[in-house]
């Protein structure tokens, strides 16, 4: 039934515990923080998927009952300034973006940082929410509200929904749902050859399954342009990386569709559209624990090269914000090393050459670029990346 609909990714962004995960099972009845590690710790460390459908009953929006108006998938970022890279590839695949500030402590670094990472992605519907409501009075809040028009006059969330909610209380969550279906759905390429981004990869067996009940490796990710169906041969780079003493190789990997998954659909065929699992004919040993995420999968002999070598061109922010403030970002230098994320690979490199706005990196893990590809550029201040900037791969 879902087939049919509009289908929109929305990545929550936002600040360490100003709600991200709290506002997405209110939003989904799913709790994203899946993993043993973060319900231990509280904290989302792997981005968490979870999709709906939104419904109109009446003039009110719902996840339940009327007629079906749109297909949501949720991206939760972890929020935590390590985890930055996490937080750009997960952007890397996502049309429009919520923006969650704790109305309790205001606009903090990361509340910046993630703002940052979706202009730098070029993410221009994003609606944003107050969360917390609960806790504060009417005038803190709309001090508050006051201060986040003012954190976005002249930039692309300028004229950005704000909603007043409380995550936990179930507040307003109905609001968002209606933001939510007045996002006008991207135009998307179903002519080009495939691209697939994989943001998650793994073995779906239980341990001790029979051999002749296996499942083939699975891919999670997102087609980007162009169609693929069941039994298509994919092509999988940089692919499975093996180290021979000092010697790091990635070798492509040719495989099979076997079953496609859309939500908890299975399905013939896939457009661009939200997160898609594939289960491949590899063996799921090779997909396991994340071991592909990052990589790019299209028909056989259609993606480029791996490379090393990454020319862009730059764009440097002018500012760089952590708990004590503002700090002005200098130009990259040669020799610099800088962390940087295409789709949604990461690699580190070192700066060999800039000339006016275009910068030669050198990459210890390679990638798979095309040309006008968007990169996330990020330098480490004191044992952390931070984003400083972004480019495009010329
Ligand atoms: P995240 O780090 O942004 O994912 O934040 P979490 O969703 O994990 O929430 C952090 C903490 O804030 C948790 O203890 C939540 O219960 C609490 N919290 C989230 N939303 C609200 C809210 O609307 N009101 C109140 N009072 N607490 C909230
Ligand atoms: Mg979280």
């Amino acid at each position: 039934m879902t087939k049919e609909l509009p289908e929109l990714n929305v990545g929550v962004v936002g600040h360490i515990d100003h709600g991200k995960t709290t506002l997405l099972s209110q939003l989904t009845g799913k709790f994203t923080d899946t993993h043993s590690e973060e319900l231990k710790r509280g904290i989302t460390i792997k981005l968490g998927y979870a999709d709906i459908t939104i419904y109109k009953d009446g003039e009110k929006f719902n996840t339940k009952k009327g007629k079906p108006i749109r297909y949501v998938s949720f991206i939760d970022a972890p929020g935590h300034e390590m985890l930055m890279a996490t937080m750009l590839s997960g952007a890397s695949t996502i049309d429009a973006a919520i923006l969650v500030i704790g109305a309790n402590e205001g606009i903090k670094p990361q509340t910046r940082e993630h703002f940052l990472a979706l202009q730098s992605k070029n993410i221009k519907n994003i609606i944003i929410v107050q969360n917390k409501i609960d806790l504060i009075s009417k005038e803190k809040a709309l001090e508050n509200y006051k201060k986040i028009k003012e954190f976005v006059k002249g930039t692309i969330a300028e004229n950005s929904p704000v909603i007043p909610i409380s995550a936990q209380q179930g507040v307003n969550i109905d609001k968002i749902l209606e933001e939510l279906c007045k996002i006008e759905i991207p135009k998307r390429d179903i002519e080009s050859e495939p691209l697939f981004l994989v943001a998650r990869s793994f073995d779906i067996n239980r341990p001790g399954s029979e051999i002749d009940k296996l499942k083939g490796g699975v891919l999670g990710g997102i087609l980007k342009k162009g169609t693929l169906k069941i039994g298509d041969e994919i092509e999988i780079k940089p692919g499975i990386c093996t180290r021979k003493a000092n010697d790091i190789q990635y070798s492509p990997l040719i495989t099979k569709i076997i079953s496609l998954h859309k939500g908890n659909q299975k399905v013939e065929k896939i457009y661009p559209g939200i997160s898609i699992s594939i289960e491949t004919s590899l063996d799921p040993f090779l997909t396991k624990t994340d071991s592909l995420t990052g990589c790019v999968v299209s028909k056989v002999g259609i993606l480029p090269e791996q490379t090393y070598v990454l020319k862009i061109k730059q764009n440097l922010f002018s500012e760089v914000f952590n708990i004590k403030g503002a700090q002005k970002i200098k130009p990259l230098k040669t020799k610099e090393m800088v962390m940087i994320n295409i789709n949604t690979t990461t690699s580190v490199g070192i700066i060999e050459k800039v000339s006016e706005n275009e910068i030669t990196i050198h990459l210890t893990i390679p990638v798979i670029a095309l040309k006008g590809d968007n990169v996330g550029i990020a330098r480490n201040f004191e044992n952390h990346w931070r984003l400083i900037g972004w480019g495009e791969v010329l």
